[in-house]
Parts: structure tokens; sequence; C-alpha cells
């Protein structure tokens, strides 16, 4: 019995290992059993492969040490390239993978599926503050949806005589006939709750 080991260049390894017979990377690329899991890719090399399972975003990332170095990324290229289905576009927000560095802080992240929601996607925390930063990062990009989209419900006005909903806003002229409801003025009138509380934590998860 023979153990085949081959390794990738850096940061870190993937350890191939067959039992019954070497194999090489471009072996192990073709047969690895790639679908669409969600918003990602979800790639098995089989056993022997260490890791086995690996998932990867539409931006390119693997959720593995590997990161932007990852096979699993060359495999989801040749998968996608023969005609597999495309994993769909995730909401804005969504974290389909736990990002590779704090985007606070720049420490090194780890998965925390505490703080997965169906809603958010993956959880994960950072070494340097734990989940704090995790809660901040997701009030930033409260923040952002909150400037992209203001609006819960619009107000609706009658403008140069027609009746529409005023998704810019109330302007000068405008005969107002409501004036609408922000979705930050939802957020923060929560009792006990500050600003930059997530909304979308009431929902249960999954
Ligand atoms: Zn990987
Ligand atoms: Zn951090």
């Amino acid at each position: 019995m023979t153990t085949a080991t081959a390794t990738i260049a850096a940061p870190k390894t993937l350890i191939i290992q067959r039992a019954t017979q070497p194999q090489s990377i471009a072996e192990t690329l073709e047969l690895a059993k790639v679908s669409v899991t969600g918003y990602h890719y979800r790639v098995d090399f089989g056993l022997g492969v260490i890791p086995r399972i690996h998932h990867v975003a539409k931006d390119k990332t693997c959720s593995c040490d590997l990161v932007k170095n990852c096979p699993a990324i060359h495999a989801v290229a040749a998968y996608l390239k023969a005609g597999g289905e495309r994993a769909a576009d995730p909401p804005p927000g969504y974290f389909v993978t736990k990002p590779a560095r704090c985007p606070q802080c720049g420490a090194p992240t780890h998965v925390d599926t505490r703080l997965s929601s169906s809603i958010r996607g993956i959880g994960w925390t950072c070494e340097k503050l734990g989940s704090v930063h995790y809660w901040n990062t997701r009030g930033d990009i409260l923040r952002e949806n909150f400037r992209v989209q203001p609006w819960l419900f619009p107000p609706a006005v009658i403008r140069n005589g027609q009746y529409m909903k005023a998704w810019d806003g109330i302007q000068p002229g405008d005969k107002v006939l409501y004036e609408g409801l922000r979705r930050m003025d939802v957020a923060s009138s929560m009792d006990g709750f500050a600003y930059g509380y997530l909304p979308e934590n009431f929902v249960p998860l999954e």
C-alpha cells in the first residue's frame, strides 16, 4: 500500500493522501465533486484530502486557510466552464463565508455558528475582540443599507399632478399624502435597543 502526499504553495497546505494510488493535484481536481449550496459552492475532494470539504464564495475565496490560493477555486471554475449550475447572488450584507481578516482590525477570524443566521449568513469572531467586531461590522452594513435604501414605506405624494411613491424623499412642491416611514426610525425606536442594533436579530434562526 502506497501513500502519496502532495502539498500546495503558501500560505498553508492541502494534504492529499490516497491510500491506494498516488494522485496528482490535477487528478484531485478532476475527481472533485462540486455542488451549489445556498449562495456558494461546496467542493468535496473525497476521502484522503484534508480538509475534505471546501466552501467557495462567488468572490473566488475559499473558507479554508488557503483563502484565495485554494485548489477548490479551480475545481469550481472547471465546474462552471462545463456548464455547472451557478450559485445565486447573496443579498447585501450576507456573509457567504467568514472574512479572511476582520474588517475592523485585520486580525484573523474564526467561524462562530452561534452568530450565524439565515439572514446574516455565516457568523464569525475575530481574534482581537471576538464578537464585538462582528457586531460592529453588522452595524456598518446596516448603516450602509439604510443609506442606500432609507425607506421602509416611502412617502406618498402628488408631484406634478401625479400620485407617486417618493422613493427619492419629499421634494419641494410635493403635496404630501403620507410622510413615509424610515427604516432607521423603526430600528432606533425599539425599546432598549440603541441605534445600530440589528432588527434582523429578531428573526428566528432557521
Ligand atoms: Zn479551500
Ligand atoms: Zn477585529
